[in-house]
């Protein structure tokens, strides 16, 4: 359910400090501590989930894209665009071991990502 190790979990827990945005039943939208782009936030599930390749349940899943294209609409990013992408496993670029989809706007984005 939570894992005292992970960062991310600790965000929920609220025993570390971060810039929360939005959250619904299953999910939290906070920024990003090292903004890529002028809006950079993180939505992950508050059930502790180790990446989209373990991820199970699609209620679960369902909310979290929701909160991300919610967080997108307030941030004023649904007009001109933006991406939304997660990371999964070494190759993949990820190295916080919490599943997160990254909402990135505010700017060009280029393809492919590198
Ligand atoms: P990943 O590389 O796809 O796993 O993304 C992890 C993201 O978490 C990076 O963009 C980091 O900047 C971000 N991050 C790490 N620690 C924190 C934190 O404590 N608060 C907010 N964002 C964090």
């Amino acid at each position: 359910m939570s894992d005292a190790n992970c960062i991310f979990c600790r965000i929920v827990a609220g025993e570390i400090p971060a810039t929360v945005v939005a959250r619904n039943e299953h999910a939290l939208a906070f920024r990003d501590l090292h903004p890529q782009a002028p809006s950079h936030l993180l939505v992950i599930p508050v059930r502790h989930v180790d990446s989209l390749a373990s991820a199970d349940n699609t209620a679960e899943l369902g909310a979290v894209l929701s909160l991300a294209a919610e967080v997108a609409r307030a941030e004023g990013l649904a007009e001109a665009g933006y991406r939304v992408v997660t990371n999964i496993g070494g190759d993949g670029g990820q190295t916080v071991q919490h599943l997160h989809f990254h909402v990135l706007g505010g700017r060009q984005m280029h393809w492919p990502p590198g």
